[in-house]
């Protein structure tokens, strides 16, 4: 193996989550600090979605922690396959959590990128025991006020909120709270 191959190797390694296959939290955390920069200055909205799945615990429980990691997988290529375009990140973020930024992306598309995640997940388990996933949206303009955490703050409340309205469903943050915060 040539040294630069090595390196690349390495790299991948250190960016990726073994289980799915997506960039790992670390990786995320480097990407979203690199576009929210970029962002500030080209004053274009960075979108972040976070997702979790539904009652997991419970489908763990059932099915037992291989099939849950099944589910997981399967999760990470229905986000994989909705999100293609140059500078996306597609991350595990957490045990079943999973986080997405969209550079260049107002709040209505990445919307519409949840929901294409969310049917994509709901008709993958269709045939097998109903895995759904709940997701937050948010999207904003950086301005020299903010950093970047305000943003995964407002898609992860906006994830609580999914939830508390009974799961299987994106929310977007409320972007007028937003700035107020902000
Ligand atoms: P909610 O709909 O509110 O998100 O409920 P939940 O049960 O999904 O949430 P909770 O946080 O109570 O439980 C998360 C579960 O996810 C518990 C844990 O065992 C499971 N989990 C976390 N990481 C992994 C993993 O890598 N593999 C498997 N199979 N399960 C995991
Ligand atoms: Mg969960
Ligand atoms: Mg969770």
């Amino acid at each position: 193996m040539r040294r630069a191959e090595a390196e690349d190797k390495l790299e991948e390694l250190a960016t990726t989550d073994p289980l799915t296959g997506l960039r790992n939290r670390r990786k995320f955390d480097s990407e979203i600090d690199l576009e929210w920069r970029r962002a500030a200055r080209s004053k274009t909205p960075v979108a972040v979605l976070m997702i979790d799945a539904d009652h997991f615990k419970a489908y763990n429980d059932t099915y037992g922690h291989q099939a849950g990691d099944q589910v997981l997988v399967g999760i990470a290529i229905c986000i994989s396959d909705s999100v293609s375009r140059a500078g996306d990140c597609a991350a595990r973020y957490g045990g079943e959590e999973f986080a997405v930024l969209l550079p260049n992306t107002s709040a209505a598309e990445a919307l519409n990128v949840a929901e294409t995640i969310r049917g994509k997940v709901q008709g993958w388990s269709d045939d097998q025991a109903t895995s759904t996933v709940s997701c937050g949206i948010a999207s904003l303009v950086p301005t020299t006020s903010m950093d970047w955490p305000i943003l995964v703050e407002a898609a992860d409340k906006a994830l609580y909120a999914a939830k508390a309205g009974g799961r299987n469903q994106s929310v977007v943050a409320s972007l007028p709270k937003l700035s107020l915060v902000a």
